[in-house]
């Protein structure tokens, strides 16, 4: 007789769980998985999945505009009907829910909807029963944290942003990250008069500084209100109206305020603090390259760990963890260098490898290449959207460290450059790379002169 009940228990059922308990099913594993809210966790009901869609929706308000100039005359003024997307998202991430459970049900999975506690090195409580399991992976992904001022019980996260009972004619969100930037864009593409309100001089912390300056003058020009170098001191609901006073003086009405000031672990009632398992300085646990906590049988791994909070990576990771633990044939650490990741604002940003900030610093000798154009499509639209494509050379090897795109699917162009930067190919093999035309992304192959060194 097996001397546990299971060979592995999964806590969360998100993108990285799921994944974990469908391979280690795969290699004969007898696995189970707990999950008490939504099959398919952040990604699928309230991140990538809704906030891409809503995107698309976004995107519509210019191409109505934009084609005027191609002869398309539309009998009347489109109008926009935030219930008819709101209830179709709903339609579709429930049919996304049930494939998630038929995938799981396929692979052999025992799914439990509930929450599940970590008692000790080897058992769960769930549903009252004690369960036992060889390994126990905690992948239970973090949730949105909205940062202490007077009124903030009148502020809404990522998660109930989506389902609005009605449309913000004004919305403002708090914040300077990957959500703010998107849902600032997002909603003033579906017609709301859109406010970003954010602590630094310049959003987006981290990435190029020339993407971040670009992104901000495109931003600006399709109407959003961008306010740096402030934040929200308090919040007064009057009426359906909510009064936000900001700390540099300055008042304003709107009728939701999103709170997008980051995400922390989930791990509130799930027993790890009794177990005394090591945590990382933000309060995510601490792993190794085989996904093991402290205690070698508790493993974990996704947004819970503090790694880059991204779905394809916590994919990696548990695929990398069932190889590790349920084959003969380990692998070798994840690779964290060169992870390609998009920011769907308006413009798209797609960016692989170092900013050129980082480039200076690592390499000190670097050459620049960039192309600031406007798209062809916009010679007929009339839009002034521009588009910036770059690339950061390291001088010595000619090796590509970094490429950054801001413009139309900069995500889809930017997905196949990594490759090339990931395999370490140089400038020369950029150059040798016959263009396709005509596109937007063959400037990537015909950039010949350094903007700067
Ligand atoms: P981020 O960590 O990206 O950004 C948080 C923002 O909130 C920063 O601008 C930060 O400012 C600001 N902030 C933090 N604390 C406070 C505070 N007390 N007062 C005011 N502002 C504050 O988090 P998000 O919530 O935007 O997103 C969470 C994560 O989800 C992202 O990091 C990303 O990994 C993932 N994600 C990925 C997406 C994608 O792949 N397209 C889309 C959406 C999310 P500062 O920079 O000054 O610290």
């Amino acid at each position: 007789m097996a001397e546990y009940d299971y060979d592995l228990f999964v806590i969360g059922a998100g993108s990285g769980g799921v994944r974990a308990a469908r391979t280690a099913a795969a290699t004969g594993a007898r696995v189970a998985i707990a999950e008490d809210r939504y099959l398919g966790g952040t990604c699928v009901n309230v991140g990538c999945v809704p906030k891409k869609l809503y995107s698309y929706a976004a995107h519509f308000h210019e191409a109505f505009d934009d084609s005027a100039g191609f002869g398309w005359q539309l009998p009347e003024a489109p109008r926009f009907d935030w219930a008819t997307l709101r209830d179709n998202k709903i339609a579709e991430i429930k049919r996304l829910n049930g494939i998630y459970n038929r995938l799981l049900d396929n692979a052999g999975v025992t799914l439990i909807n509930a929450r599940a506690k970590v008692v000790d090195d080897h058992r769960v409580e769930v549903n009252g029963e004690m369960l036992s399991a060889e390994k126990i992976l905690v992948a239970v992904g973090g949730w949105p944290w909205i940062p202490d001022f007077p009124g903030n019980e009148h502020v809404i996260d990522s998660n109930r942003v989506f389902d609005l009972a009605e449309f913000p004619r004004r919305f403002l969100v708090l914040g300077g990250g990957y959500i703010a930037v998107e849902f600032a864009s997002i909603f003033n593409g579906l017609g709301s008069e859109s406010h970003l309100v954010y602590r630094g001089a310049l959003f987006l912390r981290g990435f190029d500084h020339e993407v971040r300056e670009f992104t901000r003058d495109e931003m600006c020009k399709k109407g959003v209100n961008l306010h740096f170098e402030t934040t929200i001191e308090a919040i007064e609901k009057q009426g359906d109206v909510l009064q936000v006073t900001l700390t540099n003086g300055e008042t304003l009405e709107v009728d939701a305020v999103l709170a997008a000031t980051g995400r922390r672990p989930q791990l509130a009632g799930l027993g790890l603090d009794q177990l005394d398992v090591a945590l990382n300085s933000d309060g995510t646990l601490k792993v190794n390259e085989r996904y093991e906590t402290s205690i070698p049988s508790i493993l974990a791994l996704g947004d819970v760990t503090g790694g880059p909070e991204l779905t394809p990576v916590a994919l990696a990771e548990a695929m990398h963890m069932v190889q590790h633990h349920f084959t003969s044939n380990p692998p070798g650490p994840l690779d964290y260098q060169n992870i390609a990741t998009a920011v769907f604002c308006h413009p798209n940003i797609g960016t692989v490898g170092l900013s050129e900030e980082e480039a200076r610093a690592d390499f000190g000798e670097v050459r620049i290449y960039t192309a600031d154009f406007r798209p062809m499509k916009h010679t007929l639209s009339g839009s002034d959207e521009r588009c910036l494509m770059k690339l950061v050379v390291d001088d010595t090897s000619d090796r590509v460290v970094g490429a950054h795109m801001v413009g139309e699917e900069a995500g889809e162009v930017i997905q196949a450059i990594a490759i090339a930067v990931r395999a370490g190919l140089r400038k020369t093999d950029f150059d040798a790379t016959i263009g396709i035309h005509p596109t937007g992304a063959e400037e990537f192959v015909t950039m010949r002169t350094p903007s700067r060194r």
